[in-house]
């Protein structure tokens, strides 16, 4: 039996920064398949193919995007005018998790996510997935500091609306025959070229020792795997799943609920980042990349009961997670009943999020000993009402 601590231990100091698909993404999974097996559980290990970058997708929309400007501005006005339309498009399609031709020319590579399935004591009544990513984030300009963040923010936020602005300008030019509707453009074009900037800028930095974001999260499926197994549950089936390729676009999760159709809607629970100084246990209403995606409203509604009748969690519910993205969003997507643990602070702040400070020294334990025991709690009453759909 390890503890959710030393199992952040080993992830972020032994093993150290995981990014998605690289050697020591790998090797955190079998460290995860050697818990599961010390444990006397069976590991099943799924690889699939995932792109390398979180970043690379946008860097190509929008560098396509300003590619567009000397073709509107030589002569080929339609030609801009569709293309960036179509950049546009695909852009919405990333941004909501949709296969689109950005994908195609994006570099990819291998990663895996491993499962261990934990038996009720009794017949299985329903099954509950525990769900937490291996990999971590690099450490990009764009979330060096609260400033940065905010100015990221800004620029994505208005990036898209810029760029359907940018559109129309273009297709006015070329409808007119009048170049130069090309000039307003140039204006929400710097938004553009700042995105694109920061895109890039974000693949040249090392990544993170990831040990709040998100050894926590993985750490704790590990831990609480080793307790079910000493201490199962009545009717609830667990899987304990840690996923690869969470920070390039939650392609581990999307790989995992593809090939698990068949499960139906089971009850998917994803931990991650839980042991910011002063933050949580906090479990989310919403998160947000483009669309909103929703938590099952049964779920937040035990864990709103649990909060309040267990004061000393000092748990607490986040009405949206903005601009952000976790494993839960290909599971609400497919219909999954999800519930999301992202121990964001009270003022909203995410600690050490893709900082080089992410290391073990900066996470609390006191923290991840709350969640922990919040989580435990959700299992215990899931198991006792039985949720079915
Ligand atoms: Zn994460």
């Amino acid at each position: 039996m390890t503890s959710t601590m030393e199992h952040v231990a080993y992830l972020s100091k032994h093993i150290g920064p995981r990014g998605s698909t690289t050697d020591a993404e790998r090797e955190a999974a079998e460290y995860a398949a050697r818990v599961f097996r010390e444990a006397g559980l069976e590991p099943h290990v799924e690889p699939f193919i995932s792109a390398t970058s979180a970043w690379r997708p946008f860097a190509i929309a929008t560098g396509g995007m300003l590619l567009m400007f000397p073709i509107f501005f030589l002569g080929g006005r339609w030609i801009a005018t569709a293309g960036l339309f179509l950049l546009v498009l695909c852009t919405v399609m990333e941004l909501t998790f949709t296969p689109n031709p950005l994908r195609w020319l994006v570099p990819k590579g291998r990663s895996q996510n491993v499962y261990a399935i934990l038996s009720p004591v009794g017949p299985v009544r329903q099954r509950v997935i525990l769900c937490g990513h291996l990999d971590t984030h690099r450490t990009p300009w764009a979330f060096s500091s609260l400033r940065a963040l905010a100015i990221y923010r800004t620029l994505v936020t208005l990036g898209l609306p810029g760029a359907v602005g940018i559109g129309a300008l273009f297709l006015t030019g070329a409808i007119t025959g009048n170049p130069t509707w090309g000039l307003p453009a140039l204006l929400p074009g710097l938004l553009l070229t700042a995105v694109f900037a920061m895109a890039i800028q974000a693949d040249f930095t090392p990544y993170t020792h990831g040990a709040n974001d998100n050894a926590t999260g993985a750490g704790m499926v590990l831990a609480l795997a080793e307790r079910i197994r000493r201490e199962p549950l009545q009717h609830t089936e667990v899987w304990a799943l840690c996923t690869g390729c969470e920070e390039v676009g939650a392609y581990g999760a999307a790989a995992f609920v593809r090939g698990h159709a068949d499960l139906g809607q089971p009850i998917f629970i994803v931990l991650d980042t839980l042991g910011g100084p002063g933050s949580g246990p906090c479990y989310l209403a919403q998160e947000t990349m483009l669309l909103p995606l929703r938590s099952d409203p049964k779920l937040l509604a035990l864990a709103d009961r649990i909060a309040r009748s267990h004061p000393e969690f000092g748990a607490y519910r986040w009405s949206n997670f903005r601009g952000a993205y976790t494993d839960g969003a290909p599971a609400i997507r497919a219909g999954w009943r999800v519930l999301t643990f992202v121990n964001l602070r009270p003022d909203g702040v995410l600690p050490h999020w893709h900082q080089p400070s992410d290391v073990y020294e900066n996470v609390d334990p006191e923290v991840v000993a709350r969640t922990e025991a919040f989580v435990w709690r959700l299992l215990q009453e899931m198991d006792r009402t039985v949720w079915e759909s």
